[in-house]
């Protein structure tokens, strides 16, 4: 007998026929003998609309009430999905965070899980029942509700198979897997069987999201299997785990475009020691996360810092550097551009050469400047004009042979 965690996203309980066609397979899974836990999200779109409705009365409201106005999502869809399963035959209980002993800081918003102690998720499992978990909320030290962040219901599927030495933990979503890119803009983009950690984080934060980043990292902690599949079909998922030597024969695993960067010039800064340390912690101290950098050469005492931030956050950016620098805050000292991010990713790059090359002849070829390149162990990112992003993306797909099931 297998203790399986199943945790389904917003548009697998986005309606109650989806919550039925969900409860059919929680069925299945139970009458194949196993332990049982689901963690359901919300109903897609019910998180928005609440914090929307929370800002049409206070644009700024009060982080401890909006937990307890978002939890409302979750605690829908457990009630939900328990009484499905009730109607097909299955026992089944549903559980809150806080029933099932999800400690966390006092972090309202956005709190990091302390402990678990599962509350007694485990004697109802042994009684023969389902139990069905409020994804993304738990409860501080002081008894009141929190929540995990966006997308949290992914670390509460992760910390609880953690918790409870699940033997598998099967992510539901509305795709398939992950891909070698965005299916959507590369047509024969494949399906990845396996991914390591590492390449689904660098994945994730270079554009190509499928899961929450902190249930990933967390994953990786402590060592937490687990597979990303869809809850439309029976197709296999990818299958996320540790690093291993079979995954480096495949150079790059994937192509990932963000679409939504912009490239910010800051011109004639003071070209001395602990200029970028000032501009760089203005930043990080207003939030902005800061992603690719060059400072050219300086030139009589001034030298321009080039770099990339969220789209959203170029004015948030601009307020910063007019406020660091405000004896030359007249003319050019601050110009941004959109720009579009193509990064390739793989962890097979930390033992093969020429990653860098091929890429760039690809991009070459087809006639697009790169403005920006930025490194890291496992990935190489291009800076490129958007306009030419969707036609880079697919060049370089093919340029690393990504059209055909590669693991
Ligand atoms: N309902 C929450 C959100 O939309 C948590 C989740 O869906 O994972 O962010
Ligand atoms: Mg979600």
């Amino acid at each position: 007998m297998a203790l399986i965690v199943q945790k389904y996203g917003g548009t697998s309980v986005g309606d109650v026929n989806r919550i039925k066609s969900v409860a059919q397979r929680v069925k299945e899974t139970y009458a194949a003998g196993n332990q049982v836990i689901v963690v359901v999200s919300a109903r897609s779109g019910v998180t928005n609309e609440l914090i929307g409705r929370a800002k049409s009365l206070n644009p700024d409201p009060d982080d401890r009430e909006m937990d307890l106005l978002l939890t409302v999502g979750e605690q829908e869809t457990i009630a939900l999905t328990a009484m499905a399963l009730h109607a097909l035959g299955v026992p089944a209980v549903s559980r809150t965070g806080k029933e099932a002993g999800i400690l966390t800081d006092l972090a309202h918003t956005r709190a990091r899980i302390t402990s678990i102690s599962g509350g007694d998720i485990k004697d109802q499992l042994d009684a023969g029942k389902v139990v069905i978990l409020a994804g993304f909320q738990g409860y501080s030290p002081d008894g009141q509700i929190t929540t995990l962040g966006r997308g949290g219901s992914d670390l509460s599927a992760i910390a609880i198979s953690a918790a409870l030495n699940a033997d598998i933990c099967q992510i539901y979503t509305d795709v398939d897997g992950v891909y070698t890119a965005d299916p959507r803009v590369v047509e024969h983009a494949s399906k990845l069987s396996e991914i390591a950690y590492e390449e689904m984080l660098e994945l994730a934060s270079s554009g190509s999201k499928v899961m929450q980043n902190r249930a990933v990292e967390f994953a990786q902690k402590f060592d937490v299997v687990f597979e990303v599949r869809s809850s439309f079909n029976n197709n296999p998922g990818t299958i996320v785990k540790e690093e291993a030597a079979s995954m480096e024969d495949v150079v790059v695993s994937g192509v990932a475009l963000d679409k939504n960067q912009a490239k910010v010039v800051v011109s004639d800064l003071p070209d001395h020691p602990g200029t970028a340390a000032e501009l760089f912690n203005a930043l990080a101290d207003a939030g902005i996360s800061v992603d690719m950098i060059v400072q050219n050469i300086g030139r009589e005492g001034k030298a321009n810092m080039t770099f990339t931030v969220p789209r959203d956050a170029i004015n948030r950016a601009e307020k910063t550097v007019v406020e660091l620098f405000p004896d030359e805050a007249q003319g050019k000292l601050f110009e941004a551009s959109d720009i579009a991010k193509v990064s390739v990713v793989g962890v097979g790059m930390r033992t093969h050469t020429g990653v860098a090359a091929k890429l760039f002849a690809a991009l070459a070829q087809a006639g697009v400047n790169i403005q920006l390149v930025s490194t890291s162990e496992i990935k190489i990112a291009v800076g490129i004009d958007p306009k030419d992003a969707e036609q880079a993306t697919r060049i370089v797909h093919d340029a690393f042979d990504l059209g055909v099931e590669s693991s």
